[in-house]
């Protein structure tokens, strides 16, 4: 009887072994034979790392030297047309990276994390083949090592779901086509052994995005239990519930159902269908989305209760999804203090707890070790409810006592007052806050933070960069100015580094897409702010020129999303914390002489829950964290907002409550399009659509961003327009920002002349 497994481990390397032996690969100073050598001694380390934990059930196909939609794409031949001539590693790096011929596919996020995935491209006439040698061989590769895995996929609904049809029309038509590649697939694989588990991802049913898909999941994968009967498929699911698929699937012949209990709570309400059905249940009950230690009282208070559904046999304790969205191991973590660090869990140290776990549910006979683990487990959690470290009185009551949670007076009364200080043309142009970041900034940078050279020189570097910045500004006639975020690496460690209650890692990598990893910060604790965290730079910058320079935040929502959060607090409680913090943050600012500042929102958008049920509950925490960071703010000093996403249909009326005075937006790539929902709803408040993509190194014509803007003013009045680029021009060389900025005023300073 199998007692435990996990989703999915991560396959970077816990040192990034896979980046790096990546990185040669495309530079040409390894060859494939090298990086599949690489990937051999990474696999085998990574399943041995299972064993020795005592995982029972293993798996694979869950490496991948890109992405694993990128895999599928391979696997069932779908090639989109420009890469036809092309085969093996050349093929599937070009469709990930792009060649100089052919541009890559597209990436997206995968579902709410911060996981990548390649978007495949399908069509109706396209023919699709299977091609899966990559799942068989990846099998036999375990067996050599006396493994028997079971074989992950990801599965059709969720692969087609993730797709999108070049030639219009919506990719679940092509079912039928993919269907029977998958159906010769376990045929394949029931050849491999004498009984075999298949794990059969399809997180789309965690979402709301499933009607149309639910009538046809029966059949499916009836079909698919058809095929042979050695073969077990384990149905999984991950990030919130899919209560409406497990009704479905209990009435089909699969041997299991994976879900997820800890973004999914709600999955509780279906097993006494599931003990009906007599299936087995992969019980995911170890956070594989987040870093903190399992608490082994709850965890099997948790599986208790599921067994009082379903039968104990009948349970295996398993990652509420894969590992590949946490970090490897604590084993490096040499820096951090030791009891925050008492309260972290990586991967291997999950793999660790469901070993344990499985010991204490199952009751088999617990070593020496095992029983004082647990006790370990039981006093660090005891204890932290009263840590120091944790608790700030200070944060809690200021909160307690706050009455002010939104700001004085209407826009359309603001707008006045803010008019007469600022004096701002019409069709403002102004930039989204971060230039070029060039490698002297980067070192000076680097070099401070390792004690290299001391405080002073570092200023005086940064103030170098912002002198120059400013000068380019205003030779560029720019209307408004920022200061470039020299000091900054990145929006959210910046801040995170600075406010009380953040931890950081040495080595706690997680994959983001293809070989490109980010290192989130964690916040453990009540988040405050012991001094001013911009002041200082922004200070100079407004004394270095007679135009107003804006101030450059990150919100609270951003923020959060691109953090690990403690699970001890509601996440709303956590964003609440933040918001004072940058709320006393905009204060100093305006008192400074900072009379434009940005609260920048780029993750708002992906915070948004998966199922429609929790959308309101969190557009209410969101918008009102927002609201409470900017109150701070005098009617006369002007708050503006950045997001970096296009699409604004579902979520207008949520981005108007926020009621920031100005927001700039991504719009370079699709023209108007995405405007027209601000004209629809009537949106009273100025916005600043991107006027060109930054996203390339490409210098945008005169003509070209004109254009642009004459189909921006087709949509909204020019009183309302601010012209500014999609985004922060950090990535860019000063070579490709300066002209593109010049052309970017004169293309202004034609339409104002045009207009009168
Ligand atoms: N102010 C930030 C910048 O310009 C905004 C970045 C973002 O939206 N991702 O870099
Ligand atoms: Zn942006």
């Amino acid at each position: 009887m199998i007692k435990n497994s996990i989703v999915g481990y991560p396959r970077i390397g816990e040192q990034r072994e896979l980046k790096k032996a990546l990185e040669l690969f495309w530079n040409k100073e390894i060859d494939f034979n090298e990086l599949e050598d690489k990937a051999k001694e990474l696999k085998k380390r990574h399943w041995n790392y299972q064993k020795d934990s005592n995982i029972e059930l293993i798996s694979s196909n869950d490496f991948s030297y890109y992405d694993n939609i990128l895999d599928t794409s391979i696997l069932l031949g779908a090639i989109p047309k420009r890469f036809r001539n092309l085969e093996n590693e050349e093929l599937y790096f070009a469709m990930a990276r792009g060649n100089k011929n052919a541009v890559a596919m597209e990436m997206t996020k995968w579902f709410n994390t911060n996981y990548h995935y390649i978007v495949p491209e399908l069509s109706l006439e396209d023919e699709y083949k299977l091609n899966s040698s990559k799942i068989i061989n990846e099998y036999k590769e375990a067996k050599e090592l006396g493994i028997k895995t079971k074989i992950n996929l990801i599965g059709p609904f969720t692969y087609l779901s993730l797709a999108k049809r070049v030639d219009g029309g919506d990719c679940i038509e092509l079912l039928a086509k993919i269907k029977p590649l998958y159906e010769e697939l376990l045929q394949e694989i029931s050849t491999l052994d004498d009984e075999i588990f298949v794990q059969i991802d399809e997180p789309i049913f965690s979402t709301d995005k499933n009607s149309k898909l639910l009538g046809l999941l029966k059949s499916t994968y009836e079909d698919f239990c058809q095929i042979s009967a050695n073969i077990k498929i384990i149905v999984t699911t991950y990030f919130d519930h899919s209560i409406e698929a497990t009704k479905v699937l209990i009435h089909t012949p699969i041997y299991a159902l994976g879900l997820d209990f800890i973004s999914g709570k709600e999955n509780l309400q279906s097993l006494e269908l599931i003990k009906m059905s007599n299936k087995k249940l992969f019980a995911g009950v170890v956070n594989g989305k987040n870093i903190w230690k399992n608490d082994f009282e709850k965890t099997i208070q948790l599986l208790d209760n599921i067994s009082n559904s379903i039968l104990k046999d009948n349970i295996v304790i398993s990652t509420s999804c894969s590992l590949l969205h946490v970090p490897y191991t604590l084993k490096y973590e040499e820096k951090l203090d030791t009891e925050i660090k008492s309260w972290l869990s990586f991967a291997n140290e999950k793999l660790e707890e469901i070993r344990i776990l499985s010991k204490i549910f199952f009751n088999q006979e617990l070593t020496n070790e095992d029983k004082n683990e647990i006790e370990q487990n039981r006093k660090i959690h005891k204890d932290k409810k009263s840590s120091n470290k944790i608790h700030d009185m200070n944060v809690q009551n200021r909160i307690k006592n706050s009455s002010k949670f939104s700001r004085d007076g209407i826009f359309e009364e603001r707008i006045k007052v803010q008019k007469e200080i600022l004096k701002y043309p019409e069709l403002t142009t102004t930039t989204i806050g971060s230039f070029p970041q060039t490698p002297e900034i980067r070192k000076a940078r680097l070099e401070y933070k390792k004690g290299l050279i001391d405080k002073n020189s570092y200023e005086i570097k940064m103030k170098e960069y912002i002198d120059y910045s400013i000068k380019i500004q205003e030779e560029l006639g720019l209307d408004i100015l920022v200061h470039g975020e020299p000091e900054r690496n990145d929006m959210v460690e910046y801040f995170g580094e600075q406010l009380k209650g953040y931890g950081f890692t040495q080595n706690a990598w997680v994959q983001s897409y293809g070989s490109r990893c980010v290192k989130p910060p964690f916040i453990y604790g009540d988040i405050s702010r012991p001094k001013p965290m911009t002041v200082q730079w922004l200070k100079y910058a407004q004394s270095k020129t007679s135009k107003v320079v804006k101030g450059m935040l990150t919100g609270p929502v951003t923020i959060l999303n691109w953090s690990f959060v403690r699970d001890d607090k509601e996440r709303s409680e956590v964003a609440t914390q933040i918001a004072l913090a940058i709320n006393d943050e905009i204060d100093d600012l305006q008192k400074n002489g900072i009379k434009i500042i940005q609260v920048d929102e780029a993750a708002f958008k992906e915070g948004y829950p998966l199922r429609d049920e929790k959308r309101v509950a969190y557009e209410k925490w969101a918008v009102e964290s927002f609201k409470f960071a900017v109150s701070s703010a005098d009617a006369k000093t002007q708050i503006h907002t950045h997001m970096c996403y296009s699409d604004f249909n579902d979520i207008i009326k949520t981005i108007e409550d926020m009621d920031a005075d100005v927001i700039s937006i991504e719009t370079a790539r699709s023209g108007n399009k995405l405007l027209k929902i601000f004209a629809k709803v009537g949106y009273k408040q100025e916005v600043g659509p991107g006027v060109y993509d930054i996203h390339s190194p490409r210098i945008p014509s005169v003509e070209e961003i004109e254009k642009q803007i004459k189909l921006l003013l087709e949509v909204l009045p020019k009183k309302q327009l601010w012209i500014n680029p999609d985004c922060g021009l950090k990535t860019r060389k000063w070579e490709e920002v300066i002209p593109s900025l010049k052309n970017m005023v004169i293309a202004v300073n034609n339409i104002r002349k045009e207009n009168g």
